[in-house]
C-alpha cells in the first residue's frame, strides 16, 4: 500500500477501533482494510490470530499484542505514541473490539488524553444475532458471558428474570449445555433465540421456548459445538402483575413447603401454570438460600 493512500485514509495521532469478521472473512469491510493498511501500528488481542486475517488481505503493518493482562500497562505507552503523531488501529480476534474483548482501558485513556477515537464499524455477534432473532429489538441489553459456575449463573439469571428487555448473552461450547439447563429450569416459558456459528459454514439459529432448549441442543452431536449467542425474550409486561401475585403467594407457601409443593398449591390458588410457578418458586428458594 502506498503512502498516498495511507495519508488519504487515516490521520496522524488518531486511534481507529476496527471491527473484524466473526467467521466469514468477506465481512472485513473495504474501509477496515484501507485503515488497517494505512495505520502505523495495529494493536491486536492475539497477534498470531490476527496475522492470519491480515495476511489473507495482504496487510503488513507492525503489530502490538494488547490483551487483558497487559492492557493497563501498555495503554500509557500507546497514548504517548498517539501523542507523538502515530496512528493506531485496535482490533480483536473477532468482531468489534471492547464487546467482550479488550480495548476499554485504551479507549478510555485515549479519550482522557483528548485523542480522537474513530469507529470503523462492522461485525458484532450480538447485533448480528439480534438482527435475525425476530425477538423485540427496540429495547435490548447485552449481558456478555454469564458466570461460569452454576450457582452465580443462576443468581444472575434470577436477577435478570424481570427485565422487560431482550437480553443477549455470549456462550461457549464448553458451557452451552449447562446454561441451557439453567434457562430451561428457571425461565421455561420464555422465548429463546439460539444462534450458532454466525456467518460460518454451519450457521444455524432457532427460536424456541427456553424449556425446549436442552432437547434442541441434544438433537445432534454438532449442535453443542462452535460459538453461540443466546437471546432471551424480556419479561412480558402483563406478566409483571401475575408474577407479583404469584410471588406473594409463593413466598408465604415457601415458608412451610418445598418449591414443588408450593408450586402445586399456588397453581390451585392463582390459576397460573404449575410449571411457571415451579420455576418461580425455585428462583425465590435459591435467592433466599443465597442471602
Ligand atoms: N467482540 C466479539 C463480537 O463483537 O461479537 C465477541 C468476542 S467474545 C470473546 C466471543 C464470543 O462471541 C463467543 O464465545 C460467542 O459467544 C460470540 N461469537 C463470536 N463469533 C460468533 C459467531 N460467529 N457466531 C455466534 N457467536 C459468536
Amino acid at each position: 500500500m502506498t503512502d498516498d493512500i495511507r495519508t488519504n485514509t487515516v490521520s496522524a495521532g488518531q486511534l481507529y477501533v476496527v471491527a473484524t469478521p466473526i467467521g466469514n472473512r468477506s465481512d472485513l469491510s473495504p474501509r477496515a482494510q484501507q485503515v488497517l493498511e494505512a495505520v502505523d501500528r495495529i494493536c491486536a488481542e492475539d497477534t498470531r490470530t490476527s496475522l492470519q486475517l491480515l495476511s489473507h488481505f495482504g496487510i503488513r503493518r507492525p503489530m502490538v499484542a494488547l490483551h487483558e493482562h497487559n492492557e493497563s500497562q501498555l495503554s500509557e505507552r500507546l497514548i504517548e505514541q498517539l501523542r507523538e503523531g502515530q496512528s493506531l488501529a485496535l482490533i480483536s480476534d473477532a468482531g468489534t473490539p471492547l464487546i467482550s474483548d479488550p480495548g476499554f482501558v485504551l479507549v478510555r485513556a485515549a479519550r482522557s488524553a483528548g485523542i480522537p477515537v474513530i469507529a470503523v464499524p462492522g461485525p458484532c455477534a450480538a447485533v448480528a444475532a439480534l438482527s435475525i432473532s425476530g425477538l423485540p429489538s427496540d429495547r435490548f441489553a447485552f449481558e456478555g458471558f454469564l458466570p461460569a459456575k452454576s450457582g452465580p449463573r443462576r443468581q444472575r439469571l434470577q436477577a435478570l428474570a424481570t427485565d422487560p428487555r431482550t437480553l443477549i448473552f455470549y456462550e461457549s461450547s464448553h458451557r452451552i449445555a449447562d446454561t441451557a439447563a439453567d434457562l430451561a429450569e428457571l425461565l421455561p416459558d420464555r422465548q429463546i433465540c439460539i444462534a450458532r456459528e454466525l456467518t460460518k459454514l454451519h450457521e444455524e439459529s432457532a427460536v424456541l421456548a427456553a424449556g425446549d432448549l436442552p432437547a434442541w441442543l441434544a438433537e445432534n452431536a454438532y449442535r453443542q459445538r462452535g460459538e453461540f449467542v443466546l437471546l432471551l425474550s424480556g419479561c412480558p409486561e402483563h406478566d409483571g402483575e401475575d408474577e407479583a401475585e404469584a410471588e406473594r403467594v409463593l413466598r408465604v407457601l415457601l415458608t412451610e413447603l418445598s418449591p414443588s409443593s408450593a408450586a402445586r398449591v399456588a397453581a390451585e390458588l392463582t390459576g397460573l401454570r404449575k410449571k411457571t410457578l415451579y420455576a418461580l418458586a425455585l428462583r425465590l428458594h435459591e435467592a433466599d438460600a443465597a442471602d
